[in-house]
């Protein structure tokens, strides 16, 4: 077997060949340079394996791939049937082929197995179901103007369309970007985290699997600044559609200005979770918990600032505290119990760590966590879930986004207050709100700016259901018919229908 491909046994006993290679043209190749990044177990700090990345020159031959293909009429003029029928074989063979994804994720990102299995893949097959279905429905109008003209729309492919992923959800993150990009016919280069770049290249094996002709999927590794950058900037690329910080959104936004790319951003926040005094108090704790501890609370959309009604303030705060000491079991993510993982790098762990010391040096109160978990085998990044109390409006934890299981409680004392200090963020991405009075929930659904609200529940997502954020939370949405639109270009055609005006 050539240095390409790796025997690997994870720690679930599971045995697989991981790709080493870069997947451009359907083929796995070695970088230019013969860099490599090397992936790290983030529960015990081993190294999984290392990865060809890609630099400027192999962005450039990905590139080049993915525009001949997107010219190949195999590709381009493809009965629409016939693509709906090939997206479809795609998410046959990603649930074949389940476990061992679920396995990947799990090894390389920290987080629990249950969770890889049952949501991220599930995710990651209705997604690319959800998409075939619409491969074969993607149309225009006809615009009926007068008898003397004809005017119709059609969609088409934007063209080649880079597209840059977090490490929270990698295959997730893959299957939101692949499936719209397909299904309406562009070609695509995908560039994974550097954090996680194995799972990406197992889904190449199955891309090439389902049929789909060279260069219309490539796959790629690559730091950000080099790889990332290169695709970002680079003269022959459409599009680029990215999901991850804020502050990278804003520099890809001004690499994309080159030759003013189609943008699609989907970046940080700082979701508030508003709790009324009519709220069902079981229904808010439960949620509240998982809306923030859910993938060791690496969710952009993640309800990080709950704001409680002060009449029912500190019942929430210790009913909270107990049920987080009860369902935040941390452990080993391979074990059925876990509920929580180690933060996926070293980095982010000492990220998280920081503000933990911003936090008491400003005077909030820690009552839950506040350091690392050593407890499940003395290594790797688990951190205790975390909870401020009494944090103030000005505080560095109230106001930047952590990105880990931590959580900040305040207390408000009006609707209007709510709303308002809801809304005091740089940040529109998700908002959560509890209560029993309908009105009072849809009348503060809208009033709050964000792109997704949820009433009495947190975090909802759903293929069918569009995804995204305002203000500095992204540009664009992901997801359902509205996900469609960041990957067509409207074209207007005007027919003379005689020789009149
Ligand atoms: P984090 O800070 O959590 O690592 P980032 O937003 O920096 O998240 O990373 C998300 C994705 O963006 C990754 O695939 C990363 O490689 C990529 N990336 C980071 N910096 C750049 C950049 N300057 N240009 C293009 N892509 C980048």
């Amino acid at each position: 077997m050539s240095d390409l491909f790796v025997e690997l046994t994870a720690p679930n006993g599971r045995k697989y060949t991981q790709p080493r290679g870069l997947f451009i043209n359907n083929e796995f190749v070695k970088s230019k340079s013969g860099e490599t990044i090397t992936s790290i177990n983030p529960s015990d700090e081993t190294e999984i394996a290392s990865v060809y990345a890609a630099g400027p020159e192999d962005v450039d031959i990905a590139v080049a791939a993915a525009r001949k293909a997107f010219k190949d009429p195999s590709w381009r003029d493809m009965d629409t049937n016939a693509r709906a029928d090939l997206l479809w074989k795609f998410a046959e063979l990603i649930e074949q082929h389940r476990e061992t994804l679920a396995t990947i994720e799990t090894w390389d990102n920290g987080k629990p197995y249950s969770v890889s299995y049952n949501d991220d893949l599930s995710e990651v097959i209705n997604c690319i179901k959800y998409y075939a279905g619409w491969a074969n429905k993607i149309h225009g109008q006809v615009i009926d103007t007068s008898p003397a003209k004809l005017a119709y729309t059609i969609l088409e492919p934007l063209g080649v369309v880079g597209q840059i992923i977090p490490w929270n959800f990698p295959l997730a993150m893959a299957a939101w970007k692949l499936g719209p990009a397909l299904c309406t016919g562009n070609t695509v280069v995908l560039k994974a985290a550097e954090q996680t770049p194995l799972s990406i290249l197992y889904l190449g094996t199955l891309v090439k699997e389902a049929g789909f002709p060279p260069g219309v999927v490539n796959l790629i590794n690559g730091e950000g600044r080099k790889a990332g950058a290169a695709l970002a900037s680079h003269l022959d690329v459409d599009k680029v559609a990215f999901t991850g910080s804020t502050a990278t959104g804003k520099e890809i936004m001004k690499l994309a200005a080159v030759n003013m790319k189609n943008v699609t951003l989907e970046t940080g926040g700082k979701s508030p979770l508003l709790m009324f005094e009519d709220a069902d108090l079981d229904q808010a704790v439960k949620w509240s918990h998982v809306g923030i501890m859910y993938n060791q609370g690496q969710v952009c959309t993640a309800t990080s600032r709950i704001l409680v009604h002060e009449s029912v303030y500190d019942k929430f705060v210790s009913s909270f505290k107990d049920y987080v000491s009860k369902a935040s079991v941390v452990g080993d993510p391979f074990a059925d119990e876990t509920f929580q993982g180690p933060q996926v790098t070293k980095t982010q762990y000492e990220r998280i760590l920081s503000y933990i010391e911003s936090g008491k040096s400003e005077g909030a109160e820690l009552i839950a966590g506040g350091k690392p978990y050593k407890d499940v085998n003395g290594k790797g990044f688990f951190i205790a879930p975390t909870i401020f109390t009494n944090v103030k409006d000005n505080m560095k934890i109230y106001r930047e986004e952590v990105f880990g299981p931590f959580v900040v409680i305040s207390s408000f004392k009006t609707e209007e207050e709510a709303v308002e200090r809801a809304n005091d963020t740089t940040y529109g991405l998700g908002a959560a709100v509890f209560t029993q009075d309908i009105t009072r929930g849809h009348r503060v659904a809208r009033r709050i700016e964000a792109g997704m609200v949820w009433i009495n529940s947190s975090n909802d997502s759903d293929v069918r259901v569009p995804f995204g954020g305002v203000k500095q939370s992204g540009i664009g949405r992901e997801l359902g018919e509205a996900g469609l639109e960041a990957y067509t270009n409207r074209k207007a055609i005007h027919v003379n229908l005689g020789n009149r005006l």
